[in-house]
């Protein structure tokens, strides 16, 4: 009988498909209350999500998987089945902030794929190179292989745990240990879920899943469905009888709960516990920030000028701070003394700047027990006392300073404080939090100093303090609210905070920032090397689901000063460019925010100029079709077909 229900389940799996309209999530899951959930239903989601990609379905099919599993789970006494789930849709092995790594180069990966299946390397690798997909060719291999015992079908986590336990291993004999456990899960796979599993150590899973599809389809999944009902549970679709819009409005109000959680406790092995055990409503009241933890950073708003900034703030009450031109920092100090630095991107600098850290005793007062600072660390020439371009730090050594030796010093502009002493102060009002920063540390000349401010709402005072912040080697400004709607917005991009830059009062427009997705290969002197570069911006068109794809928007440069489309090179999209303009267009072959301006035009870039490697940018935080939209709307001279 064992035999039946095995086989009845396995056919189950084989045609689970969790994007079937009306889709139960206890009926039609293919695995039953207690058990493990099948690695195969979430290869089948990805598959869907792949067919989609660029769809609504996305979130949608996802949501109805994390539904299903949700269901199932919340009913056993403990599972960490979802958890394991949202990694694998992230492909994260656990809190990016920890920087967790496969290790897995494509040769050995290669490697492992050859002997899993019997076939050749040299076979392996020449397929790989045409289909361009070494998980493609994986999932192909493995239909050719006939096995004598069909092994025990994977589960979700066992995957992930074999995925950690590959990271976790090092030294000499690691490599022949990590192809053992690939081997190990190779002879186990069926269908799809070889061109998964690939695609994981490979890093790139290639279904256009961001991190906030996710929190959105978690959301969605437990709002629909509620945790802690027991079992069958009642409440399937608890958004059943409300209308299209207030259903929409009421999942994106949970929505934020989560985001806004995700963005000061960045974990999910915090976060998803809570979700299951307390529900979403209860998450801020039990994932709080935490000094150790890196949060989001708050962003800014471009304006184009101080007459935007007096209508944008009306009555409220304002600063202006210089803007300087370095690295964000965020400090954190924490209860043991250790001190640890962020970079907006929440990576740890902290070995990077052992210079930083030496000072904190220094310009801390006793009553600090443990915050979290923001600021920005900005090069500093001691001898000159003063500023030193962006560029001077892009010098400084990476990783693993050793304090004697640094070159290039800096100084810390301080401008605001999240934490202090136990409490979140997010949201505080910006006067409250500054009035806390000064009584909790004090200034030193080049090492540590608060970012200068006015707080004037005199227009003819802003623009000479404009003025004067370029004099002294500043980007410009950063006007913040201070009372009134001036907490520190983390969730989406707010307009508590405006920039105001001199690039825009030149008339030359601000930078965009923009992913590199292929390249040209360069003639004449420049054979051998790449002659042009295609260019992408992200495109977060929906704005419910904010579903996002990159969009190719334009090459740097081609020596014909032809726009070719399609580059001789894809790129991965993992490295973000700032690039400079002349002006903006509308284009026909670029996609830029295609249907905001134009229904089958794009905004393209007029003579590009490369300035610098975002590296404390991922793709996904590129500049968005939206936001050049905004610019040519704002800010600059738009060439004849736009004006009309
Ligand atoms: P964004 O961060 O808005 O996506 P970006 O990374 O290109 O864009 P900018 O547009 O140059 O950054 O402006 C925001 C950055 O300016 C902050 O991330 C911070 O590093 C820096 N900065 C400098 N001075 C200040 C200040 N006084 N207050 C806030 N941020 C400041």
């Amino acid at each position: 009988s064992k035999k039946k229900s095995q086989s009845t389940s396995t056919s189950g799996q084989t045609d689970y498909d969790p994007s079937r309209p009306k889709y139960h999530p206890v009926d039609h899951a293919c695995w039953k209350q207690g058990q493990k959930v099948p690695y195969l239903a979430v290869a089948r989601t990805f598959e869907k999500i792949e067919e989609d990609s660029g769809s609504l379905c996305v979130v949608s099919v996802h949501a109805y998987v994390f539904c299903v599993i949700m269901c199932v789970c919340v009913c056993v006494v403990f599972s960490d089945d979802l958890l394991c789930c949202v990694y694998l849709c992230l492909n994260q092995l656990g809190p990016a902030y920890l920087g967790m790594e496969l290790g897995v180069g494509e040769t050995v990966l290669m490697k492992a794929v050859a002997q899993a299946t019997g076939r050749q390397l040299d076979k392996i690798k020449a397929e790989a190179q045409e289909k361009g997909d070494l998980g493609l060719v994986a999932e192909s291999s493995r239909s050719n292989q006939r096995m004598m015992f069909q092994p025990a079908s994977l589960t979700a986590g066992g995957v992930f745990r074999k995925l950690k336990e590959i990271a976790s291993m090092s030294g000499n004999s690691a490599m022949n240990k990590k192809i053992d456990i690939i081997k190990g899960l190779f002879v186990a796979c069926r269908f799809s879920e070889a061109r998964y599993i690939v695609r994981s150590l490979a890093g790139k899973l290639r279904i256009g899943l961001a991190e906030q599809s996710v929190l959105s389809a978690l959301s969605q999944a437990v709002c629909l469905t509620p945790p802690g009902q027991g079992f069958p549970p009642a409440v399937i679709d608890a958004g059943k009888g409300m209308s299209t819009e207030s259903r929409r409005a009421w999942i994106e109000e949970k929505s934020l709960i989560l985001k806004q959680t995700y963005c000061e406790m960045p974990n999910y092995d915090v976060i998803v516990p809570v979700l299951l055990k307390e529900g979403i409503d209860e998450l801020p009241n039990h994932c709080k920030l935490t000094p150790g933890v890196p949060l989001r950073p708050m962003l800014a708003h471009p304006t184009k000028g101080v007459g935007e900034v007096m209508k944008r703030f009306d009555e409220a009450a304002f600063t202006c701070e210089y803007k300087y031109d370095g690295e964000r920092a965020q400090i954190h100090i924490l209860e043991s003394g250790e001190v640890r630095v962020f970079s907006r991107n929440q990576e740890d600098n902290t070995s990077k700047y052992p210079d930083i850290l030496s000072r904190i005793p220094k310009v801390k007062k006793d009553s600090v027990v443990s915050c979290v600072l923001d600021s920005e660390a900005v090069a500093w020439d001691r001898e000159k006392k003063q500023i030193q371009p962006f560029q001077v730090l892009t010098t400084r050594k990476r990783k693993d300073v050793d304090a004697s030796e640094i070159k290039v010093q800096v100084c810390v502009y301080a401008f605001d404080l999240l934490y202090l002493n136990g409490e979140s102060l997010v949201r505080q009002p910006l006067s409250r939090r500054r009035a806390l920063l000064k009584e909790s540390f004090s200034e030193v000349e080049g090492e540590f100093v608060f970012a200068r401010s006015i707080d004037s709402d005199n227009t003819d005072a802003i623009a000479e303090f404009l003025e004067q912040s370029v004099r002294d080697s500043c980007e410009g400004l950063m006007v913040k609210t201070l009372e009134k709607d001036a907490t520190y917005e983390i969730a989406k991009r707010s307009h508590n905070w405006l920039k105001l830059k001199k690039d825009y009062l030149d008339g030359v427009g601000d930078t965009v920032d923009l992913c590199v997705i292929g390249a040209y290969l360069g003639k004449g002197k420049r054979t051998g090397t790449y002659g042009g570069f295609l260019l992408a911006c992200y495109d977060e068109d929906n704005e419910e689901f904010q579903s996002h794809s990159i969009t190719p928007l334009n090459l740097i440069c081609n020596e014909n000063g032809h726009y070719l489309f399609s580059p001789d090179v894809w790129l991965d999209a993992v490295q973000v460019w700032e690039v400079k303009c002349a002006d903006l267009s509308l284009s026909p072959v670029y996609k830029a925010a295609m249907g905001m301006v134009d229904p089958e035009k794009g905004i393209s870039l007029r003579f590009p100029r490369f300035l610098r490697i975002r590296d404390d940018k991922k793709p996904e935080d590129a500049t968005t079709g939206a936001q050049v939209h905004q610019i040519t709307r704002t800010g600059m001279e738009l060439v004849e077909g736009y004006k009309k």
